[in-house]
């Protein structure tokens, strides 16, 4: 594929965006400005690539399906876990528009730097260095909490920071094999949804 829209075509022939302002979204957000220079050629390609640090950028459909999971809508506030190359930020903070909010948390100096950067046009996105596993607390409650690295377990630092009618999306499971969860909050009841989506991401690092 050869452009960011015909990577977007791809994505809703295949029937993996269904959705109107996902597919919007993405087409908005040109995944190649969050690629690395030597991998320009693949960032139409559905496939993860890796950034810096050992750590990736997911692949396209991975980003669309959990984008439609988190049922987003305009104004919303959103914590995302993993920062990487901004580009889910990128696409979150387009669904929310200019009356939303998106916090994402990176470990990694350098990719807060990379991400910084990559999101320099996004004025509703702050990117934050820290320990993402223990949420924001500062900054809580959220509407919806993605995560995009891999938990061993349901991460309740991050349960407890959803709101009521918050919803969570998470890969959860082993460094090999994880699946996605999602976590809704009702009443002060937490529903547990298994996906039936089995993903690889790199692991949720709980330290620091
Ligand atoms: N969403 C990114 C891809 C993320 S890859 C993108 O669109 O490009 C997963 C990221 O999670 C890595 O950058 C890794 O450094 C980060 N990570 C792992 N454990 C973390 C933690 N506890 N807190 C914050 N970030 C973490």
């Amino acid at each position: 594929m050869h452009s960011n829209d015909e990577l977007v075509d791809y994505l809703v022939r295949t029937g993996i965006i269904t959705n109107k302002d996902v597919e919007r979204a993405m087409r908005k957000v040109d995944r190649k400005m969050f690629v690395l220079d030597e991998y320009k050629d693949y960032a139409y390609a559905d496939t993860p690539l890796p950034i810096y640090a050992n750590q990736t950028i997911s692949a396209p459909h991975m980003v669309a399906m959990m984008s439609q999971y988190l049922d987003v809508r305009p104004g919303m506030k959103i914590l995302e876990i993993g920062s990487g190359s901004g580009y889910q930020a990128a696409i979150l903070a387009e669904l929310v528009g200019r009356d939303g909010k998106i916090f994402t948390v990176e470990r990694h100096a350098k990719l807060v730097e990379m991400s910084r950067k990559n999101l320099m046009k996004w004025r509703n996105i702050k990117v934050i260095l820290g320990n993402g596993a223990k949420g924001l607390p500062d900054e809580a409650p959220f509407d919806r909490i993605m995560v995009t690295c891999a938990a061993r377990t349901i991460p309740e630092d991050l349960v407890k920071q959803l709101k009521n009618n918050g919803k969570m999306v998470v890969p959860v499971g082993p460094f090999y094999l994880q699946k996605l969860l999602l976590i809704e909050k009702k009443n002060n009841n937490i529903n547990v949804t298994d996906l039936h989506c089995d993903c690889v991401f790199v692991p949720l690092i709980n330290e620091g």
